[in-house]
């Protein structure tokens, strides 16, 4: 069996802490690789890697280290199978969404080739006599990233290209539910020319996770994963005076008007409610037919779809979805399900009962749909992270619009109609980070910023597009003046423009 250390100062090295983590393989339910889950002491040593390597890597001019970046996406693109292989076996998500994952992260690294670009700072001449005022951006220093399971490669490419581009060396503590893929970039990183101590991996669980959080040396943490650990990490990153984006969980609605070509509806609703088994912090989970008869029309072509949704292996191309991460989350998935049952809301399709043929012991669950779900309910209210949809009805537009901005949750929404007026409303006056219209998933391309609202992202700045490059550096302003500029003799007034 696999057995995965770390990847400090440019080598892989094993775990010394004797205390390790199961990776399972979803499909079968097999145990696949232990992962070390580091101590203190070994997320101490990635730091000190880094940071000794920081200043010469800072030093190197942007050209030369995008140039890094151009070499590493080359070799992911050729590496691009056994990358997505990897990845399916220990997520669980089909071979083509596992592809997705990966091209997505690397859409990133694309955008932060660019890094000369957006790295350039402003310039005045003459903004006072001899005056000329300029900025710039630097490097933090030592920074770190912090992934959940659900995209083990487009996650850590968000969070490392720009911060690399930037000049930062990186420590990465990716799941440890699925650690294969960060450690498979680390080799390539090696292999693209990026100096030994630039980009790190150590495993690990909370213990490694607090560690990051009070090294002193780390100067800023990008954290992606579920509420409450998003709300832990911020709070504790910003005590320690650590500059900190965390990310977390998410209940996306798709709103129906009643004048929605309920074809496209439905078939955006099966792809962004069911794919990757729900496990996507843009999935749809609640849908919203609006008027009267327009949960009708939407059910009578969603309920055969669900019915049929074809659950599989990962290795199987043709699946619509495949198993969930763990055995653990299997159980919670269905725990959900059996909730909604006794909350009282109907359910149309029941997914608890599936199993694979051949897979026996892989952990599945088939797609489930309920009805005359209200926002009462904790299935309305908590985030299930499985392939589990559930339909709010709502008499008008207004309704809709006021469910979705009473939810604690802002990640991601969409409305599905064919009127410009409602469409153009609702994205003026909903209060989500992401909006699609007529689009159920809308993550932005890597150009513009991704982030939620309200108690799905805390901290200021977005992943990707100009934050990204915000978030990695500090901005420094000179004013200068030299020779006959300079005055003689002391000025004790603040000095103004007037
Ligand atoms: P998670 O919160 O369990 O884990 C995320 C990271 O935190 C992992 O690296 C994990 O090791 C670490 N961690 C877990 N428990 C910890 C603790 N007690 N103390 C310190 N660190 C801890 O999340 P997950 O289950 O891996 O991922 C799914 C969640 O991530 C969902 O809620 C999903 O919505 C969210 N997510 C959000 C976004 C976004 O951009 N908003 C994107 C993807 C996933």
């Amino acid at each position: 069996m696999r057995a995965y250390g770390h990847f400090i100062g440019g080598q892989p090295v094993a775990g010394t802490s004797g205390r390790t983590a199961p990776v399972w393989q979803p499909m079968t339910g097999e145990q696949v690789a232990t992962v070390a889950l580091a101590t203190t002491a070994e997320v101490r040593a990635a730091v000190e890697n880094a940071k000794a390597a920081q200043r010469d890597w800072a030093a190197v001019n942007p050209q030369r280290r995008a140039r890094v970046l151009m070499k590493f996406l080359d070799l992911c693109n050729t590496r691009a199978d056994a990358l997505s292989e990897l990845l399916a076996r220990e997520h669980g998500k089909t071979l083509p969404d596992a592809r997705g994952d990966l091209q997505r992260g690397l859409e990133v690294i694309e955008f932060a080739i660019g890094a000369p670009q957006m790295l350039k700072g402003e310039f005045t001449s003459d903004a006072g006599p001899a005056i000329d005022l300029y900025s710039m951006r630097q490097p933090l220093g030592v920074v770190a990233g912090i992934s959940p399971f659900n995209f083990p490669a487009m996650i850590p490419l968000w969070m490392c290209g720009p911060a690399i581009a930037s000049g930062n060396a990186f420590v990465m503590k990716p799941s440890e539910r699925d650690p294969g893929v960060p450690l498979m970039f680390a080799e390539l990183w090696m292999e693209a020319g990026l100096p030994a101590g630039i980009f790190n991996v150590v495993n690990g669980d909370k213990e490694a996770v607090d560690a990051v959080l009070d090294d002193p040396d780390i100067k800023a943490v990008s954290f992606v994963g579920s509420t409450p650990i998003a709300q832990y990490v911020y709070a504790r990153a910003t005590a320690n005076g650590k500059r900190a984006q965390c990310f977390g969980g998410a209940k996306n609605h798709m709103i129906v008007m009643p004048d929605a070509d309920m074809d496209k509806a439905v078939d955006a609703l099966i792809g962004a409610g069911y794919g990757s088994a729900g496990e996507r912090c843009m999935a749809i989970s609640v849908a919203v037919p609006v008027g009267a008869g327009t949960a009708e029309r939407l059910l009578d072509k969603l309920v055969p779809r669900v019915e049929s949704l074809k659950v599989g292996p990962s290795t199987d191309a043709s699946a619509d979805f495949g198993p969930v991460v763990t055995a653990a989350h299997m159980e919670k998935v269905k725990g959900y399900v059996d909730l909604g049952v006794a909350e009282g809301a109907k359910l149309l399709v029941d997914g608890r009962g599936f199993t694979m043929q051949g897979y026996e012991n892989g952990f599945y669950v088939g797609g489930c749909l309920f009805d005359h779900v209200t926002p009462e309910m904790r299935i309305y209210k908590e985030e299930i992270f499985g392939p589990v949809l559930s339909i709010v009805r709502r008499d008008t537009y207004e309704d809709a619009l006021e469910i979705v901005n009473a939810h604690e949750y802002g990640n991601g929404t969409a409305i599905f109609t064919q009127d410009g007026d409602a469409a153009r409303d609702f994205a003026a006056r909903v209060e989500v980070g992401m909006v699609g219209i007529n689009v159920p998933i809308p993550v932005p391309l890597s150009y513009y910023t991704f982030g939620g609202w309200k108690r799905s992202s805390f901290g200021d700045l977005n992943q990707h597009g100009a934050d990204g490059f915000r978030f990695w550096t500090k901005t420094k302003t000179v004013t200068s003046r030299w020779g006959s500029g300079i005055r003689s003799g002391a000025e004790f007034s603040i000095p103004t423009m007037k």
